[in-house]
């Protein structure tokens, strides 16, 4: 498809400009102003009628000075867990794990495929166009994605907690992965849910494969003690012993990093995933995102899943970010919106290794876009759109979202192989059936 995007207001590099965007097929092509004279005049020498410019595009889509930006990048997810939404909440992390574990073990293959096309239902819905998926159960979870059209980094290596695994299972889910077009993370769950032999099995593993490293860090108090009295370091430094921060690296949460472990953090480079709802809500404490962005890292969002959160809403995700550590440093002035919005989308693609093909609206990366009504009555006035986008702003403002030039969603309408109501009416039996189950 060929999509010109006409009178947009363009989200890039901490700014908003206005001007056009053009997409052929799954890249970007053209980013400015006037692109029916900037572009395609330049480029179509022998087109003297502006009117025959429509016969070389398949779509004008005039966006009315609404916004275009690039799609969210979730940087952390469980997202077949969505199906266990509602099913353990009010509950701190440990206890709440104590649940969902068997819960999760009762789900059948076609039950996890289903619950993953719900949770990509609603990320489109909402603009999120990549996803960190940190879960296993590969086939049914990359066979979602297909059927959605989603962008993911998936998760091979040790995403459940206690479970062993070969060196020649991880290099079949590699090749599996990438058979199938995407990119591959090495993920252990968390240092009290994966043992030292796996972690060092996953380093190896992503050294040779040239791949990332991802686990779950300081999420708690409980894990952070734990953690001292077993090995005498935090996690974060236990991590760094294990020579975990030898490979480009992506955490997720840091909420009890201390100081010492922020300067080792930002020592090695490591990307940093906030997910603050999960972390509110299974009162796990706030991540110190001042000092965390103080100290240089690079820190991206993520929804977590559906059983901890309960929503995929990553303007929501986005208001905490932003407002979080103003409350518990007592300073309004610090962590600005157009940096939570950068945090949400091109630290996002950074911290998956994607910062080449996604984060941004910019000639030559993919077409991963949404269009954002600005005319909802908490958008009004329009004083300040990148206020109103981290302030005001709601996920069903998403008008439009794109990945790799495809529409996906727009207008209330999806766009992927099973149809909204097929997705809903099969999770009610899949939900109907887990009920007689506990
Ligand atoms: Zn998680």
């Amino acid at each position: 498809m060929k999509i010109w995007f006409k009178n947009a207001n363009i989200f890039n590099d901490n700014k908003i400009v206005k001007g056009d965007v053009v997409v052929f097929n799954d890249e970007i092509v053209f980013v400015g102003e006037d692109a029916e004279t900037n572009f395609f005049k330049v480029n179509r020498d022998s087109i003297k009628e502006t009117t025959l410019i429509n016969s070389i595009v398949d779509r004008v889509i005039d966006v009315k000075g609404n916004i275009l930006m690039s799609g969210f990048v979730n940087a952390h997810a469980h997202t077949p867990s969505t199906i266990l939404r509602g099913m353990a909440d009010d509950m701190s992390l440990h206890d709440w794990l104590d649940k969902i574990i068997p819960l999760e073990k009762s789900l059948t293959d076609e039950d996890i495929y289903y619950s993953t096309l719900l949770g990509l239902a609603e990320y489109a819905k909402a603009g999120i166009t990549c996803v960190e998926e940190n879960y296993s159960r590969l086939h049914s979870v990359v066979k979602a994605y297909k059927d959605s059209g989603l962008r993911a980094r998936i998760s091979i290596g040790f995403p459940d907690v206690n479970v062993d695994k070969s060196e020649f299972s991880l290099n079949e889910e590699l090749k599996f992965v990438n058979e199938n077009g995407y990119d591959a993370v090495c993920y252990a769950h968390s240092l009290y849910g994966t043992s030292l032999n796996n972690f060092d099995k996953l380093n190896t593993f992503a050294k040779i494969n040239n791949l990332f490293v991802s686990t779950h860090i300081s999420e708690t108090l409980k894990e952070v003690g734990d953690c001292s009295v077993e090995f005498g370091l935090t996690p974060v430094e236990q991590l760094e012993y294990l020579g975990f921060f030898d490979r480009p690296a992506t955490v997720y949460h840091c909420v009890h990093a201390d100081k010492d472990d922020i300067s080792l953090l930002a020592d090695y480079n490591v990307n940093v995933v906030t997910c603050p709802s999960s972390n509110l809500k299974l009162a796990s404490g706030i991540a110190p995102i001042f000092a965390l962005q103080n100290a240089g890292i690079n820190i991206a969002i993520g929804t977590d899943g559906a059983y901890s959160n309960n929503s995929y809403d990553m303007f929501k995700e986005m208001f905490l970010v932003a407002t979080l550590n103003k409350a518990i440093l007592y300073n309004g002035e610090i962590i600005k919106a157009h940096e939570v919005l950068n945090m949400a989308t091109k630290n996002g693609a950074k911290a998956l290794g994607l910062e080449n093909k996604v984060g941004q609206i910019k000639v030559g990366l993919q077409a991963d876009l949404i269009l954002i009504d600005t005319n909802g009555i908490h958008n009004q006035p329009k004083n300040n759109l990148i206020s109103n986008l981290v302030y005001s702003t709601k996920s069903s403002d998403v008008y439009l979202t794109m990945v790799k030039g495809k529409i996906i969603y727009e207008d209330g309408q999806l766009f992927f192989n099973k149809t909204l109501d097929e997705i809903i009416q099969k999770c009610e039996q899949i939900r109907k059936r887990l009920l007689t189950q506990t």
